[in-house]
């Protein structure tokens, strides 16, 4: 991608150049004048009163009337943040962070001074924070040790209509604690018009509505079913910059690399179009994308030049890019799903909701009538399109989010009081992933090991792996493994140059496979003083890696925190290995002479990724740090291991199902299903036992 980006740079370099000499006319629109713009303005007075007034408060408004970046600074002229931090959470990390930029460039600080962020793993908050942007899971990370908020005045659980697991949460323990603390102002924002069901949850609290400026946005279906929506959008943008009149275009996909390839392709059939049409300036957004170039979605578009922006749904509600008169919307998005046929969550390409098309939609009618332009027939959009997404809370795994509710001292997941609660399977499910991880005891509370695990801002797996390298003498080794784990994949593959970027790649794999090439990788940069030379002549990312390097200390500074001494094994394979089967001991596969790989548990056929340093080796037992579904189910990230290690970390789980043989080498391993008698006293175990056999 980095091409791409010095593509982008250039037709952004040579945009700019040209709007230095119409410069002036920007600098005409100040700041304080945008602000005043903005339709919450002129409610700011009834606002900051009906927070006085109200301990809940919902407020809905079009996305970009002002409420993520506006209401924040109101609260904070009107006194609020004197008594607390003014927080306001955003589920996703990009917004988190650009709404701070924005809000600090407004307030006239420098950013992490008065107006601060915090997301995973990189706080950016000082004691003067007054106004502080956060993302919701750092939020529902701060309830475990301050479970009464007490730093703060006023919370704002900003996008609620997203419906994130973590802002869900922060429902029940927001209401909660405010419970506690009377002085403590909720504020609930959503663009969409769930407001009736807020109010009703947070104690029939007053709804205040900002009265958004839309245009009317025309809407055109597909005639028929589009097969290749890629190829569908990239016509219409085409066709829209050839033929139709100024404004920019927004082009809702799924995901980065789809992004990434559009913008290529698109590139190439713009340089054919000569020069009788303007100029095309294409943009990309997505949550990795460096906020340097993030920034530049925001500035204006030249004159004579037309800008088309692809994004994911992060453009939906999340950021506002204004000059967007065209939308195109092939109707899918990513979304994270809890597949239970692999018992683990996956990213799947999904059709969107009605509400979701809807708002896709206006964001073309913001700056005058928009068009909107649906690939998919509008039969489509009325019969197989849902009204409304389902939160995630009813499709996720809640195994993370259990354990930290049970950190809380909360046990009685039944009667939690969610807005909408989770399958009952979904929780079952959890409580079983946590139990043999020996993160729960018997009796279903939090055992010592799971009150650790629950300190550590990541999937349960990785925090078991992570307290187990402290036993085993390999802190060191897995902290990196983990922070390579927790990055965009570090390896940078250019389309022209795959086979070099290939040869470079095979120079670090290990052996016995990605989890201590990754650790190769790391240690091999920290050699070469970390510098960015090194990723170039190696193909690496060097963002990715100074992001992981971020991480580690993050994570180191968390050991030394918690006591926990930091060994290293100097990279001994078979104790990394050991200490990884740990924590991913339920993700095994056993080779299978015909399909490739079956998965131990569940017995799902699974392949060996291509990009993967095992890919065509013929290791009898590996794990998997995640399981992809492309044209066929991938393991990602793999590690070949001894299958005695399963038996070993997870005797409560695994057993020699082969008694007679006694060679290691032909163990077969099978996934204990036997552990709960009928006699089991404990309802919670009687029932993972119940859903299990299901
Ligand atoms: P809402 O939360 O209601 O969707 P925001 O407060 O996010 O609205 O945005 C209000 C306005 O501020 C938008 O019209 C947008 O153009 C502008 N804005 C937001 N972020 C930035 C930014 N990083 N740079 C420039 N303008 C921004
Ligand atoms: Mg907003």
């Amino acid at each position: 991608d980095d091409l791409r980006q010095q593509l982008v740079v250039t037709a952004w370099e040579r945009n700019r150049l040209r709007e230095n000499i119409s410069f002036g006319k920007r600098e005409s629109q100040p700041i304080s004048g945008q602000r005043k713009s903005l339709p919450v303005y002129k409610m700011r007075s009834e606002l900051v009163r009906a927070v006085q007034d109200n301990q809940f408060l919902v407020i809905v408004g079009e996305t970009g009337s002002g409420k993520t970046t506006q209401i924040t600074q109101y609260l904070n002229d009107a006194g609020f943040a004197d008594r607390g931090i003014i927080g306001c959470t955003q589920p996703r990390r990009v917004a988190a962070v650009s709404v701070s930029k924005r809000v600090a460039e407004e307030v006239g600080c420098k950013l992490g001074t008065e107006v601060g962020y915090t997301i995973r793993f990189e706080d950016n908050t000082s004691p003067q924070t007054r106004i502080k942007y956060m993302t919701d899971g750092m939020l529902q990370r701060e309830a475990l040790l301050d479970p009464t908020m007490s730093r703060y005045s006023v919370i704002m659980l900003d996008e609620a209509h997203e419906r994130t697991v973590a802002t869900d949460v922060l429902f029940a323990l927001l209401k909660q604690a405010a419970q506690k603390r009377p002085d403590l102002k909720v504020i609930i924002t959503s663009a969409t018009l769930d407001a009736a069901k807020f109010s009703e949850y947070f104690c029939q609290c007053p709804v205040i509505t900002i009265p958004g400026k839309t245009f009317p946005v025309e809407v055109f279906y597909a005639q028929t079913p589009q097969m290749d929506y890629i190829e569908s959008a990239l016509d219409a943008v085409m066709e829209i910059h050839v033929n139709e009149g100024a404004g920019d275009i927004l082009v809702f996909l799924t995901g980065q690399d789809e992004i990434d390839s559009c913008c290529e392709i698109l590139y190439q059939r713009v340089k054919t179009l000569g020069d009788s049409i303007g100029e095309l300036l294409i943009l990309p957004v997505y949550s990795a994308l460096p906020s340097e170039v993030q920034s530049k979605i925001f500035e204006p578009t030249p004159e004579a030049t037309r800008k088309v922006v692809f994004a994911t749904n992060i453009a939906e509600t999340s950021i506002t890019i204004d000059g967007i008169y065209y939308v195109i919307d092939p109707g899918f998005a990513k979304i994270n799903t809890f597949n239970p046929r692999v018992g683990m969550e996956q990213l799947v390409v999904s059709p969107i909701s009605q509400a979701q098309a809807n708002q896709r939609k206006g964001r073309a009618g913001r700056t005058g009538p928009g068009k909107c332009y649906r690939l998919y027939t509008e039969s489509a959009f009325y019969n197989e399109m849902l009204p409304n997404t389902i939160p995630e809370i009813q499709r996720q795994n809640l195994a993370h989010t259990i354990l930290m509710l049970k950190a809380m001292g909360i046990n009685d997941l039944i009667n939690f009081e969610f807005m909408d609660p989770p399958p009952r399977n979904l929780l079952m499910r959890a409580l079983e992933e946590l139990f043999n991880l020996q993160a729960l005891e018997d009796d279903g509370r939090l055992s010592k090991l799971g009150m650790r695990m629950s300190q550590f801002p990541m999937e349960p797996q990785l925090s078991k792996a992570l307290l187990s390298s402290v036993t085993n003498g390999c802190g060191d080794d897995i902290i990196t493994i983990i922070s390579m784990l927790s990055v965009q994949n570090v390896f940078y593959r250019p389309k022209e140059k795959q086979q070099e970027a290939d040869n470079k790649k095979a120079r670090f794999h290990h052996p016995y496979g990605d989890h201590l090439t990754l650790l190769n990788v790391y240690n091999k940069w920290q050699q070469a003083n970390c510098t960015e030379q090194f990723c170039t002549i190696n193909y690496l990312h060097y963002r990715h890696l100074k992001r992981a390097r971020d991480v580690r200390n993050q994570l180191t500074t968390l050991f030394t925190r918690f006591r926990l001494p930091i060994a290293s094994s100097h990279g001994d394979p078979e104790v990394i290995r050991r200490t990884l089967v740990s924590g991913f001991f339920m993700n095994a596969a056993k080779r299978d002479s015909q399909v490739g790989y079956k998965t131990i548990c569940g017995g799902t056929t699974v392949g060996i990724h291509p990009s993967s340093s095992l890919f065509g080796k013929e290791y009898e037992y590996v794990i998997y740090h995640s399981l992809v579904l492309t044209s066929k189910e991938y393991m990602s990230q793999v590690t070949a291991i001894d299958p005695n290690w399963l038996v070993e970390s997870a005797p409560h789980f695994y057993k020699v199902a082969d008694e007679d043989s006694q060679s290691r080498k032909k163990a077969k391993i099978a996934p204990l299903y036997n552990k709960f008698s009928k006699d089991q006293n404990s309802w919670k175990l009687s029932s993972i036992r119940q859903s299990r056999e299901k």
